[in-house]
Protein backbone atom coordinates (compact mmCIF):
# COMPACT_ATOMS: atom_id res chain seq x y z
CA UNK A 1 0.00 0.00 0.00
CA UNK A 2 1.05 3.39 -0.71
CA UNK A 3 0.96 6.27 1.82
CA UNK A 4 -1.42 9.11 1.14
CA UNK A 5 -1.85 12.34 2.90
CA UNK A 6 -4.61 12.98 4.74
CA UNK A 7 -6.65 16.40 5.45
CA UNK A 8 -5.52 17.33 8.62
CA UNK A 9 -3.19 16.50 11.14
CA UNK A 10 -4.18 13.98 14.17
CA UNK A 11 -4.77 15.55 17.82
CA UNK A 12 -4.28 12.07 19.37
CA UNK A 13 -2.41 10.23 16.96
CA UNK A 14 0.72 9.17 18.96
CA UNK A 15 2.95 8.68 15.68
CA UNK A 16 4.35 12.05 14.60
CA UNK A 17 2.55 12.63 11.07
CA UNK A 18 0.03 10.64 11.57
CA UNK A 19 -3.56 12.21 10.12
CA UNK A 20 -7.12 12.42 10.48
CA UNK A 21 -9.10 12.20 7.65
CA UNK A 22 -11.78 14.38 8.05
CA UNK A 23 -15.14 12.64 6.55
CA UNK A 24 -14.57 9.62 8.98
CA UNK A 25 -12.40 11.05 11.84
CA UNK A 26 -10.35 8.01 10.98
CA UNK A 27 -6.75 8.11 11.58
CA UNK A 28 -4.39 6.70 9.01
CA UNK A 29 -0.63 6.61 9.24
CA UNK A 30 1.12 8.05 6.26
CA UNK A 31 1.82 4.95 5.00
CA UNK A 32 -1.74 3.00 5.27
CA UNK A 33 -4.85 4.43 4.09
CA UNK A 34 -7.87 2.17 5.19
CA UNK A 35 -11.02 3.68 5.48
CA UNK A 36 -12.69 2.39 9.06
CA UNK A 37 -16.13 2.03 7.59
CA UNK A 38 -16.78 0.43 4.04
CA UNK A 39 -20.19 2.31 3.77
CA UNK A 40 -18.72 5.31 4.27
CA UNK A 41 -16.26 6.76 1.39
CA UNK A 42 -13.22 8.36 1.90
CA UNK A 43 -13.65 12.33 0.94
CA UNK A 44 -10.67 13.13 0.82
CA UNK A 45 -9.75 15.48 -2.29
CA UNK A 46 -6.71 13.62 -2.63
CA UNK A 47 -6.46 11.59 -5.98
CA UNK A 48 -3.80 9.53 -4.36
CA UNK A 49 -6.34 8.41 -1.33
CA UNK A 50 -9.74 8.05 -3.50
CA UNK A 51 -7.17 5.73 -6.25
CA UNK A 52 -5.84 4.05 -3.49
CA UNK A 53 -9.47 2.75 -1.97
CA UNK A 54 -10.18 1.81 -5.14
CA UNK A 55 -7.81 -0.88 -5.37
CA UNK A 56 -9.81 -2.16 -2.42
CA UNK A 57 -12.60 -4.31 -3.28
CA UNK A 58 -14.92 -7.52 -1.82
CA UNK A 59 -13.18 -10.15 0.93
CA UNK A 60 -9.85 -8.57 0.99
CA UNK A 61 -11.08 -5.06 1.80
CA UNK A 62 -13.57 -6.26 4.73
CA UNK A 63 -11.43 -8.57 6.29
CA UNK A 64 -8.43 -6.04 6.55
CA UNK A 65 -11.35 -3.42 7.78
CA UNK A 66 -12.65 -6.38 10.12
CA UNK A 67 -9.08 -6.40 11.43
CA UNK A 68 -8.90 -3.12 12.10
CA UNK A 69 -12.24 -2.43 13.98
CA UNK A 70 -11.14 -5.46 16.32
CA UNK A 71 -7.78 -4.00 16.49
CA UNK A 72 -9.72 -1.02 17.76
CA UNK A 73 -11.20 -2.54 20.74
CA UNK A 74 -7.56 -4.37 21.30
CA UNK A 75 -5.96 -0.88 21.51
CA UNK A 76 -8.63 0.67 23.76
CA UNK A 77 -8.18 -2.51 26.05
CA UNK A 78 -4.17 -1.91 25.80
CA UNK A 79 -4.24 1.43 26.45
CA UNK A 80 -6.88 1.23 29.46
CA UNK A 81 -4.40 -1.40 31.21
CA UNK A 82 -1.61 0.27 30.90
CA UNK A 83 -3.62 3.46 32.60
CA UNK A 84 -4.65 0.95 35.41
CA UNK A 85 -0.78 -0.41 35.67
CA UNK A 86 0.14 2.91 35.83
CA UNK A 87 -2.17 4.13 38.44
CA UNK A 88 -1.10 4.12 42.55
CA UNK A 89 -2.77 1.44 43.96
CA UNK A 90 -5.20 2.73 47.39
CA UNK A 91 -3.62 3.11 50.77
CA UNK A 92 -3.94 0.78 53.62
CA UNK A 93 -7.27 0.86 55.60
CA UNK A 94 -6.70 0.68 58.98
CA UNK A 95 -8.06 -2.35 60.59
CA UNK A 96 -8.50 -0.14 64.21
CA UNK A 97 -10.19 2.63 62.82
CA UNK A 98 -13.44 3.70 63.63
CA UNK A 99 -15.88 4.46 60.57
CA UNK A 100 -18.63 6.62 60.60
CA UNK A 101 -22.30 6.01 59.09
CA UNK A 102 -23.27 9.48 60.62
CA UNK A 103 -21.92 12.32 62.39
CA UNK A 104 -21.43 11.58 65.55
CA UNK A 105 -19.59 13.70 68.35
CA UNK A 106 -18.68 12.06 71.20
CA UNK A 107 -18.84 15.36 73.36
CA UNK A 108 -22.46 15.12 73.96
CA UNK A 109 -22.41 11.15 75.11
CA UNK A 110 -22.94 10.94 78.34
CA UNK A 111 -24.06 7.74 78.71
CA UNK A 112 -22.25 4.97 77.52
CA UNK A 113 -24.06 1.30 77.42
CA UNK A 114 -22.82 -2.01 76.23
CA UNK A 115 -24.22 -5.16 74.85
CA UNK A 116 -21.69 -8.38 76.49
CA UNK A 117 -21.36 -11.26 73.83
CA UNK A 118 -19.16 -10.60 71.08
CA UNK A 119 -19.19 -6.74 71.97
CA UNK A 120 -17.02 -6.62 75.59
CA UNK A 121 -16.37 -10.35 75.28
CA UNK A 122 -14.91 -11.50 71.85
CA UNK A 123 -14.50 -15.58 71.23
CA UNK A 124 -11.99 -17.67 69.96
CA UNK A 125 -13.08 -20.20 67.10
CA UNK A 126 -13.30 -22.71 70.00
CA UNK A 127 -16.74 -21.05 71.11
CA UNK A 128 -17.97 -22.28 67.25
CA UNK A 129 -17.07 -25.94 68.15
CA UNK A 130 -19.02 -26.09 71.43
CA UNK A 131 -22.28 -24.32 70.07
CA UNK A 132 -21.98 -27.18 66.88
CA UNK A 133 -21.16 -29.80 69.02
CA UNK A 134 -23.42 -29.27 72.05
CA UNK A 135 -26.29 -28.42 69.60
CA UNK A 136 -25.30 -31.94 67.47
CA UNK A 137 -25.97 -33.96 70.59
CA UNK A 138 -29.75 -32.09 71.46
CA UNK A 139 -30.38 -33.04 68.00
CA UNK A 140 -29.59 -36.91 68.12
CA UNK A 141 -30.82 -36.80 71.99
CA UNK A 142 -33.91 -34.34 72.39
CA UNK A 143 -34.72 -34.83 68.55
CA UNK A 144 -33.55 -38.07 67.76
CA UNK A 145 -31.66 -37.43 64.03
CA UNK A 146 -29.85 -40.11 63.14
CA UNK A 147 -26.86 -40.95 65.23
CA UNK A 148 -24.85 -40.76 62.06
CA UNK A 149 -24.34 -36.85 62.28
CA UNK A 150 -22.31 -37.27 65.18
CA UNK A 151 -19.74 -37.87 62.39
CA UNK A 152 -20.42 -34.80 60.77
CA UNK A 153 -17.95 -32.23 62.03
CA UNK A 154 -17.76 -28.45 62.18
CA UNK A 155 -16.57 -26.91 59.68
CA UNK A 156 -14.85 -23.48 60.09
CA UNK A 157 -14.97 -21.09 57.51
CA UNK A 158 -18.22 -22.37 55.44
CA UNK A 159 -20.40 -19.73 56.25
CA UNK A 160 -20.34 -15.93 56.97
CA UNK A 161 -23.01 -13.84 59.06
CA UNK A 162 -25.40 -12.06 57.25
CA UNK A 163 -26.55 -15.21 54.68
CA UNK A 164 -30.36 -15.87 54.90
CA UNK A 165 -32.34 -18.80 55.40
CA UNK A 166 -35.08 -19.95 52.75
CA UNK A 167 -37.04 -22.62 55.08
CA UNK A 168 -39.46 -23.55 52.90
CA UNK A 169 -36.63 -24.46 50.12
CA UNK A 170 -34.07 -25.33 52.60
CA UNK A 171 -31.27 -23.34 50.97
CA UNK A 172 -28.88 -21.12 52.35
CA UNK A 173 -27.92 -17.70 50.53
CA UNK A 174 -27.02 -14.01 50.06
CA UNK A 175 -28.66 -11.49 49.64
CA UNK A 176 -27.58 -7.86 48.44
CA UNK A 177 -29.57 -4.62 49.52
CA UNK A 178 -32.10 -4.86 46.65
CA UNK A 179 -33.09 -8.22 47.77
CA UNK A 180 -30.72 -10.03 44.68
CA UNK A 181 -29.54 -13.01 44.93
CA UNK A 182 -26.21 -13.88 44.55
CA UNK A 183 -25.13 -16.13 41.98
CA UNK A 184 -22.25 -18.43 43.06
CA UNK A 185 -23.87 -18.04 47.13
CA UNK A 186 -26.66 -20.21 46.86
CA UNK A 187 -26.16 -23.64 48.43
CA UNK A 188 -28.22 -26.48 49.33
CA UNK A 189 -26.69 -28.12 52.24
CA UNK A 190 -22.84 -28.00 51.67
CA UNK A 191 -23.83 -28.13 47.61
CA UNK A 192 -23.81 -24.77 45.94
CA UNK A 193 -26.57 -24.41 43.44
CA UNK A 194 -25.71 -23.56 39.66
CA UNK A 195 -27.47 -20.43 38.23
CA UNK A 196 -30.09 -22.76 36.42
CA UNK A 197 -30.74 -24.55 39.54
CA UNK A 198 -31.38 -21.13 41.17
CA UNK A 199 -33.48 -19.89 38.54
CA UNK A 200 -35.50 -22.52 38.37
CA UNK A 201 -36.21 -22.73 42.31
CA UNK A 202 -36.89 -18.95 42.39
CA UNK A 203 -38.24 -17.90 38.74
CA UNK A 204 -36.25 -14.50 39.52
CA UNK A 205 -33.30 -13.33 40.30
CA UNK A 206 -35.03 -11.16 42.65
CA UNK A 207 -36.58 -12.24 46.21
CA UNK A 208 -40.04 -10.59 47.24
CA UNK A 209 -39.32 -8.42 50.07
CA UNK A 210 -42.36 -9.93 51.32
CA UNK A 211 -40.55 -12.86 51.69
CA UNK A 212 -37.86 -11.32 53.19
CA UNK A 213 -39.33 -8.82 55.89
CA UNK A 214 -42.91 -10.06 55.94
CA UNK A 215 -45.03 -7.67 54.93
CA UNK A 216 -46.03 -6.14 51.61
CA UNK A 217 -48.02 -3.72 50.29
CA UNK A 218 -51.47 -6.25 51.12
CA UNK A 219 -51.80 -5.76 54.94
CA UNK A 220 -53.56 -8.86 54.77
CA UNK A 221 -49.95 -10.72 53.74
CA UNK A 222 -48.33 -9.60 56.66
CA UNK A 223 -45.48 -12.03 58.18
CA UNK A 224 -45.24 -13.67 54.85
CA UNK A 225 -41.40 -13.86 55.29
CA UNK A 226 -40.28 -17.30 54.39
CA UNK A 227 -36.43 -15.63 54.61
CA UNK A 228 -34.77 -15.95 57.91
CA UNK A 229 -31.85 -14.04 58.30
CA UNK A 230 -28.65 -15.02 60.84
CA UNK A 231 -27.07 -12.07 61.46
CA UNK A 232 -25.47 -13.23 64.90
CA UNK A 233 -21.97 -14.52 65.30
CA UNK A 234 -23.79 -17.16 67.32
CA UNK A 235 -25.51 -18.30 64.46
CA UNK A 236 -22.52 -18.92 62.44
CA UNK A 237 -22.13 -22.44 63.86
CA UNK A 238 -26.30 -23.00 64.26
CA UNK A 239 -25.84 -22.50 59.91
CA UNK A 240 -22.59 -25.00 60.35
CA UNK A 241 -24.67 -27.20 61.71
CA UNK A 242 -28.18 -26.57 59.63
CA UNK A 243 -25.72 -27.51 56.44
CA UNK A 244 -24.20 -30.70 57.17
CA UNK A 245 -27.43 -32.24 58.31
CA UNK A 246 -29.39 -31.32 55.21
CA UNK A 247 -25.88 -32.36 53.54
CA UNK A 248 -26.17 -35.70 55.07
CA UNK A 249 -30.33 -35.76 53.82
CA UNK A 250 -29.34 -35.07 50.67
CA UNK A 251 -26.45 -37.61 50.25
CA UNK A 252 -28.44 -40.27 51.56
CA UNK A 253 -31.24 -39.45 49.88
CA UNK A 254 -33.49 -39.10 52.87
CA UNK A 255 -36.58 -36.89 52.74
CA UNK A 256 -36.56 -34.01 55.01
CA UNK A 257 -38.56 -30.84 55.40
CA UNK A 258 -36.45 -28.10 55.27
CA UNK A 259 -38.55 -25.75 57.98
CA UNK A 260 -38.73 -28.65 60.22
CA UNK A 261 -34.89 -29.05 60.39
CA UNK A 262 -33.93 -25.37 60.50
CA UNK A 263 -36.32 -25.16 63.62
CA UNK A 264 -35.02 -28.52 65.37
CA UNK A 265 -31.50 -27.03 64.61
CA UNK A 266 -32.12 -23.47 66.31
CA UNK A 267 -34.14 -24.85 68.80
CA UNK A 268 -31.46 -27.32 69.64
CA UNK A 269 -28.20 -24.58 69.37
CA UNK A 270 -30.60 -22.10 71.25
CA UNK A 271 -31.05 -24.44 74.42
CA UNK A 272 -27.52 -25.26 74.17
CA UNK A 273 -26.51 -21.86 75.52
CA UNK A 274 -27.12 -22.93 79.64
CA UNK A 275 -24.42 -25.76 78.65
CA UNK A 276 -22.22 -23.77 76.84
CA UNK A 277 -21.86 -21.23 79.49
CA UNK A 278 -21.15 -23.53 82.43
CA UNK A 279 -18.58 -24.90 79.77
CA UNK A 280 -17.12 -21.46 78.74
CA UNK A 281 -17.32 -20.54 82.48
CA UNK A 282 -15.09 -23.68 83.88
CA UNK A 283 -11.96 -22.17 81.44
CA UNK A 284 -12.90 -18.80 80.14
CA UNK A 285 -9.38 -18.06 78.70
CA UNK A 286 -9.86 -20.81 76.41
CA UNK A 287 -12.82 -19.17 74.68
CA UNK A 288 -12.70 -15.44 74.64
CA UNK A 289 -9.93 -13.50 73.69
CA UNK A 290 -8.02 -11.36 76.17
CA UNK A 291 -8.16 -7.49 75.64
CA UNK A 292 -5.71 -5.76 78.15
CA UNK A 293 -7.17 -2.47 76.52
CA UNK A 294 -10.60 -2.59 77.89
CA UNK A 295 -9.90 -1.77 81.98
CA UNK A 296 -8.12 1.30 80.14
CA UNK A 297 -10.92 2.00 78.23
CA UNK A 298 -13.56 1.75 80.94
CA UNK A 299 -10.41 3.91 83.19
CA UNK A 300 -10.82 6.29 80.49
CA UNK A 301 -14.85 6.92 79.79
CA UNK A 302 -15.00 7.05 83.84
CA UNK A 303 -12.33 9.80 84.37
CA UNK A 304 -14.12 11.60 81.85
CA UNK A 305 -17.14 11.40 84.16
CA UNK A 306 -19.19 9.26 81.97
CA UNK A 307 -21.73 6.67 83.18
CA UNK A 308 -21.28 3.54 82.04
CA UNK A 309 -24.41 0.73 82.02
CA UNK A 310 -24.39 -2.72 80.66
CA UNK A 311 -27.74 -4.97 79.25
CA UNK A 312 -26.90 -8.43 78.07
CA UNK A 313 -29.33 -11.57 77.15
CA UNK A 314 -26.74 -14.13 78.98
CA UNK A 315 -27.31 -15.22 82.75
CA UNK A 316 -24.76 -12.58 85.29
CA UNK A 317 -22.48 -16.25 86.01
CA UNK A 318 -21.21 -16.10 82.89
CA UNK A 319 -20.93 -12.45 82.19
CA UNK A 320 -19.21 -12.42 85.55
CA UNK A 321 -16.24 -15.08 84.83
CA UNK A 322 -16.11 -13.40 81.65
CA UNK A 323 -15.65 -9.70 82.67
CA UNK A 324 -13.29 -11.03 85.87
CA UNK A 325 -10.70 -12.30 83.73
CA UNK A 326 -11.31 -9.28 80.50
CA UNK A 327 -11.25 -6.70 83.25
CA UNK A 328 -10.66 -7.49 87.21
CA UNK A 329 -12.60 -8.68 90.02
CA UNK A 330 -13.83 -5.41 90.57
CA UNK A 331 -15.33 -4.88 86.83
CA UNK A 332 -18.38 -3.91 88.65
CA UNK A 333 -16.91 -0.72 89.85
CA UNK A 334 -16.90 0.46 86.05
CA UNK A 335 -20.91 0.54 85.94
CA UNK A 336 -23.78 2.64 87.17
CA UNK A 337 -26.47 0.06 86.09
CA UNK A 338 -26.15 -3.85 85.49
CA UNK A 339 -29.29 -5.99 83.63
CA UNK A 340 -28.42 -9.80 82.71
CA UNK A 341 -30.77 -11.76 81.05
CA UNK A 342 -32.61 -8.85 79.34
CA UNK A 343 -33.89 -10.64 76.57
CA UNK A 344 -33.44 -8.37 74.12
CA UNK A 345 -35.31 -7.52 71.57
CA UNK A 346 -37.89 -7.61 73.96
CA UNK A 347 -36.33 -5.41 76.20
CA UNK A 348 -36.55 -2.57 73.47
CA UNK A 349 -39.85 -3.11 72.34
CA UNK A 350 -41.65 -4.48 75.27
CA UNK A 351 -43.64 -1.49 77.20
CA UNK A 352 -44.43 -3.46 80.32
CA UNK A 353 -42.24 -6.76 82.14
CA UNK A 354 -41.20 -5.36 85.38
CA UNK A 355 -37.35 -4.88 86.11
CA UNK A 356 -36.05 -7.07 88.88
CA UNK A 357 -33.72 -8.06 91.33
CA UNK A 358 -31.15 -11.09 91.30
CA UNK A 359 -29.16 -11.74 94.59
CA UNK A 360 -25.62 -12.44 93.84
CA UNK A 361 -25.41 -13.71 97.10
CA UNK A 362 -28.17 -16.77 97.58
CA UNK A 363 -27.89 -17.09 93.52
CA UNK A 364 -31.55 -16.21 93.31
CA UNK A 365 -34.43 -13.51 91.82
CA UNK A 366 -35.61 -10.87 94.62
CA UNK A 367 -39.59 -10.41 94.56
CA UNK A 368 -39.25 -6.33 95.72
CA UNK A 369 -40.44 -3.70 93.29
CA UNK A 370 -37.56 -1.49 92.03
CA UNK A 371 -37.75 2.17 92.56
CA UNK A 372 -34.23 3.22 91.50
CA UNK A 373 -31.45 1.79 89.96
CA UNK A 374 -28.00 1.45 92.20
CA UNK A 375 -25.01 1.03 91.28
CA UNK A 376 -23.66 -2.79 92.26
CA UNK A 377 -26.96 -4.17 92.72
CA UNK A 378 -27.28 -6.63 89.48
CA UNK A 379 -30.84 -6.38 87.58
CA UNK A 380 -32.37 -9.20 85.24
CA UNK A 381 -35.31 -8.68 83.07
CA UNK A 382 -37.01 -5.15 82.77
CA UNK A 383 -37.37 -2.43 80.22
CA UNK A 384 -35.61 0.32 78.13
CA UNK A 385 -38.50 2.64 79.59
CA UNK A 386 -37.47 1.13 82.91
CA UNK A 387 -33.97 1.89 82.65
CA UNK A 388 -34.76 5.71 81.03
CA UNK A 389 -37.41 6.79 83.79
CA UNK A 390 -35.15 5.45 86.36
CA UNK A 391 -32.06 6.57 84.75
CA UNK A 392 -33.44 9.95 83.18
CA UNK A 393 -30.46 8.38 80.15
CA UNK A 394 -32.37 10.08 77.03
CA UNK A 395 -32.22 10.21 73.48
CA UNK A 396 -28.78 11.22 71.76
CA UNK A 397 -26.58 11.52 75.31
CA UNK A 398 -27.13 7.47 75.34
CA UNK A 399 -24.52 5.77 72.89
CA UNK A 400 -24.88 2.17 72.94
CA UNK A 401 -22.86 -0.83 71.42
CA UNK A 402 -23.82 -3.78 70.39
CA UNK A 403 -22.95 -6.60 67.62
CA UNK A 404 -26.08 -7.54 66.48
CA UNK A 405 -27.44 -4.69 63.96
CA UNK A 406 -31.53 -5.10 64.53
CA UNK A 407 -31.54 -6.93 68.66
CA UNK A 408 -29.29 -4.47 69.53
CA UNK A 409 -29.49 -1.18 68.15
CA UNK A 410 -32.39 -0.86 65.40
CA UNK A 411 -35.25 -0.11 68.45
CA UNK A 412 -32.66 2.20 70.20
CA UNK A 413 -31.77 4.08 67.34
CA UNK A 414 -34.90 4.20 65.89
CA UNK A 415 -37.30 4.20 68.77
CA UNK A 416 -36.00 5.93 71.52
CA UNK A 417 -33.01 7.98 69.44
CA UNK A 418 -29.86 7.22 71.26
CA UNK A 419 -26.45 6.98 69.39
CA UNK A 420 -25.71 3.82 68.44
CA UNK A 421 -21.93 1.94 67.86
CA UNK A 422 -22.02 -1.13 66.59
CA UNK A 423 -18.82 -4.47 66.77
CA UNK A 424 -18.04 -6.18 63.70
CA UNK A 425 -15.15 -9.00 64.73
CA UNK A 426 -15.20 -9.26 60.73
CA UNK A 427 -13.91 -6.28 59.91
CA UNK A 428 -10.44 -7.58 60.64
CA UNK A 429 -10.27 -10.11 58.33
CA UNK A 430 -12.39 -8.17 55.40
CA UNK A 431 -9.91 -5.05 55.77
CA UNK A 432 -6.92 -7.00 55.97
CA UNK A 433 -8.13 -8.32 52.64
CA UNK A 434 -9.11 -5.45 51.32
CA UNK A 435 -5.46 -4.09 51.98
CA UNK A 436 -3.74 -7.22 50.06
CA UNK A 437 -2.08 -5.78 46.91
CA UNK A 438 -3.10 -8.46 44.40
CA UNK A 439 -6.99 -7.98 45.73
CA UNK A 440 -6.48 -3.66 45.02
CA UNK A 441 -5.01 -4.86 42.06
CA UNK A 442 -7.42 -6.99 40.92
CA UNK A 443 -10.27 -4.62 42.01
CA UNK A 444 -8.80 -1.46 40.25
CA UNK A 445 -8.76 -3.74 36.76
CA UNK A 446 -12.14 -4.76 37.52
CA UNK A 447 -13.86 -1.21 37.73
CA UNK A 448 -11.57 0.18 34.58
CA UNK A 449 -12.63 -3.47 32.66
CA UNK A 450 -16.44 -2.84 33.54
CA UNK A 451 -15.87 0.59 32.14
CA UNK A 452 -14.21 -0.34 29.02
CA UNK A 453 -16.96 -2.97 28.26
CA UNK A 454 -20.26 -0.27 28.98
CA UNK A 455 -18.36 1.99 26.69
CA UNK A 456 -17.94 -0.76 23.76
CA UNK A 457 -20.78 -2.86 24.39
CA UNK A 458 -22.81 -1.16 21.33
CA UNK A 459 -20.86 -2.51 18.36
CA UNK A 460 -22.51 -5.08 16.04
CA UNK A 461 -19.66 -6.44 13.89
CA UNK A 462 -19.35 -10.62 15.28
CA UNK A 463 -15.89 -10.08 15.48
CA UNK A 464 -16.10 -7.33 17.80
CA UNK A 465 -18.93 -9.05 20.11
CA UNK A 466 -16.01 -12.00 20.47
CA UNK A 467 -13.78 -9.48 22.17
CA UNK A 468 -16.25 -8.28 24.14
CA UNK A 469 -17.34 -11.62 25.35
CA UNK A 470 -13.63 -12.04 25.94
CA UNK A 471 -13.80 -8.88 28.41
CA UNK A 472 -16.61 -10.62 29.98
CA UNK A 473 -15.05 -13.64 30.94
CA UNK A 474 -12.18 -11.85 32.23
CA UNK A 475 -14.38 -9.84 34.21
CA UNK A 476 -16.69 -12.96 35.39
CA UNK A 477 -13.46 -13.80 36.83
CA UNK A 478 -12.13 -11.15 38.31
CA UNK A 479 -15.22 -10.49 40.37
CA UNK A 480 -14.79 -14.08 41.58
CA UNK A 481 -11.22 -13.73 42.56
CA UNK A 482 -11.83 -10.67 44.82
CA UNK A 483 -15.13 -12.61 46.03
CA UNK A 484 -13.14 -16.11 47.17
CA UNK A 485 -10.59 -14.00 49.17
CA UNK A 486 -13.42 -13.11 51.87
CA UNK A 487 -14.94 -16.63 51.76
CA UNK A 488 -14.86 -19.14 49.39
CA UNK A 489 -18.68 -19.51 49.12
CA UNK A 490 -20.20 -16.63 50.17
CA UNK A 491 -17.35 -13.74 49.68
CA UNK A 492 -17.52 -10.76 52.24
CA UNK A 493 -20.20 -10.06 54.47
CA UNK A 494 -20.15 -6.24 53.18
CA UNK A 495 -20.52 -6.89 49.54
CA UNK A 496 -22.20 -8.81 47.08
CA UNK A 497 -19.89 -9.26 43.46
CA UNK A 498 -20.53 -4.94 43.69
CA UNK A 499 -23.53 -3.90 45.93
CA UNK A 500 -23.55 -3.85 49.35
CA UNK A 501 -24.95 -7.08 51.14
CA UNK A 502 -28.59 -7.09 53.17
CA UNK A 503 -26.74 -7.20 55.59
CA UNK A 504 -24.49 -4.00 55.12
CA UNK A 505 -27.26 -1.99 54.36
CA UNK A 506 -29.33 -2.79 57.60
CA UNK A 507 -26.27 -2.02 59.57
CA UNK A 508 -25.23 1.46 57.82
CA UNK A 509 -29.10 2.46 58.77
CA UNK A 510 -28.73 1.43 62.47
CA UNK A 511 -25.41 2.26 63.97
CA UNK A 512 -24.11 5.54 63.68
CA UNK A 513 -20.23 4.25 63.87
CA UNK A 514 -18.87 0.82 63.62
CA UNK A 515 -15.69 -0.68 63.98
CA UNK A 516 -13.71 -4.06 64.92
CA UNK A 517 -13.18 -3.80 68.31
CA UNK A 518 -14.55 -1.92 71.12
CA UNK A 519 -11.33 -0.70 72.25
CA UNK A 520 -10.21 0.98 69.31
CA UNK A 521 -12.21 3.22 70.75
CA UNK A 522 -9.07 4.66 72.97
CA UNK A 523 -7.09 5.79 69.50
CA UNK A 524 -9.56 8.93 70.13
CA UNK A 525 -10.48 11.08 72.34
CA UNK A 526 -13.57 11.23 74.48
CA UNK A 527 -14.41 14.41 72.79
CA UNK A 528 -14.10 13.32 68.79
CA UNK A 529 -16.35 13.78 66.12
CA UNK A 530 -16.81 11.26 63.73
CA UNK A 531 -17.67 12.26 60.38
CA UNK A 532 -18.91 10.34 57.51
CA UNK A 533 -17.50 10.80 54.46
CA UNK A 534 -18.98 12.14 51.12
CA UNK A 535 -19.48 8.94 49.57
CA UNK A 536 -19.35 9.06 46.11
CA UNK A 537 -23.16 8.63 44.36
CA UNK A 538 -23.44 6.67 40.50
CA UNK A 539 -24.30 10.37 39.16
CA UNK A 540 -21.27 11.90 40.96
CA UNK A 541 -18.83 8.71 39.61
CA UNK A 542 -15.66 10.66 38.80
CA UNK A 543 -12.68 7.49 39.72
CA UNK A 544 -12.39 3.91 38.34
CA UNK A 545 -11.64 2.81 42.17
CA UNK A 546 -13.77 4.06 44.19
MG1 LIG B 1 -24.02 -9.68 71.48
Amino acid sequence: MRGVILSKPCRNAEAKGSKRCMAVGQVYSQVHCVPYDLSVQCQCKLQSCRSHISNYNGINLRNTQRRHSTQRLEEAYKKIKAKCQSKKLPKDVNPKAVFACNELDLKEVNVYGFDYDYTLACYKPSMDYVLYNLGRQILIERFKYPLEISQLEYKPGFAVRGLHYDIGKGVLLKLDSFLQIQFGSVYKGLKPLSVDEVLKLYKNRIIPIAHVEGHSKNASDFNQAKMVQLADLFSVPEMGLLCNVADYFERNHIDYHPEILFRDVKSSVKSSHPLMHKIVSENVSEYIESNEKLRPFFDRLKNSNKKLFLVTNSPYKFVNKGMEMLVGKDWKEYFDVLIVQARKPRFFTDVSRPIRVYDEQSGSHIWDRVTKLEKGVIYYEGTVKQLQDLTGWRGHQVLYFGDHPYSDLADVTLEHGWRTGAIINELTHEIATLNNVEFKKNANWLQMLTQLIEDHQDCEDPDEQKVLQKWMAERDKLRNDIKVVFNPQFGSVFRTYHNPTYFSRRLFRFADIYTSNITNLLNYSVKHTFYPRRGVMPHEYISYFV
